[in-house]
This record gives C-alpha cells, structure tokens and sequence, in this order.
C-alpha cells in the first residue's frame, strides 16, 4: 500500500485544514507554520511529487485558481509571493506540489550569497 502524504491526507479528509477555497481539482488552506501575515497553502488534489513532475494543462487551471485565492483574500492588488520548494536543493519536505502564497506586508528578499544560513 502507498504511503499518503500529508497533503494527500488532507485531501481525502483524513487530517483537517483550515481551508479558504476549494474546487474539484484544487484545494488552498493556512499553513501550519506561518512565515507572513497571510500564509497559504495550494495544492491539486492529484497527487504530483512536485513541480517538476506537473502537467501543463492542469498547470493553467491551477494559475486561474492561485489568482482567485489572491482576490478572495484581497492581496490581488497589494502583491504576494507565490513559491514552490522542488526537490532537495529546493528544501521541499512535503512531497505533494504545494504553492506557498505569501502576502499582507512588505516581504523580505534574502541574497544566495551573502545569506549567513546558505553554503552557497
Ligand atoms: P515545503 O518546505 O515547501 O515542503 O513546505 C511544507 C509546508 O507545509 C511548511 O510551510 C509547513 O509549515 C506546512 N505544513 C506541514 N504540515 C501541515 C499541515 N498539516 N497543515 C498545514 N500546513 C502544513
């Protein structure tokens, strides 16, 4: 039997999230940890590794939901960042393709190679 992700978990209704918009294919709630005022979580419901794994066609309705998350919380206009972490050198640690939106105040940008955290 194959071992579920977490967000897989989530999407079969397994472990609870505290979700702000859903549709059949597509599913967006809060993030556990916060790293921004407003931290939100995007995921399909079909199961991808991540990014690199993704189809294109799903890709582009995937777009169109992303940007009904940013004006159903308001941050169409204001700004976010939208990330995705693949692979190792990535930092992913969930291994279901996730989009992180982060917005509701001015964000920082840190530099590879004068970050004190990376090896680069
Ligand atoms: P990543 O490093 O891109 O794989 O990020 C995984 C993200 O998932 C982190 O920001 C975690 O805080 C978040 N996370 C992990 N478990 C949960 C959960 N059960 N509900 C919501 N967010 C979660």
């Amino acid at each position: 039997e194959k071992i579920m992700t977490i967000f897989e978990k989530i999407v079969a209704g397994e472990i609870p999230c505290n979700k702000v918009l859903e549709n059949d294919k597509f599913l967006a709630f809060n993030d556990i940890n916060p790293k921004a005022p407003i931290h939100i979580l995007i995921i399909p419901k079909k199961h991808f590794e991540n990014f690199q794994e993704m189809d294109g066609a799903l890709m582009g309705e995937m777009t169109k939901f992303i940007q009904e998350v940013a004006v159903l919380m308001g941050v169409d206009k204001s700004g976010y960042r939208l990330v995705t972490n693949c692979g190792e050198n990535g930092g992913q640690e969930v291994m279901h393709l996730h989009f992180h939106l982060l917005a509701g105040a001015k964000l920082g940008w840190v530099d590879a190679a004068t970050d004190p955290q990376s090896t680069f």
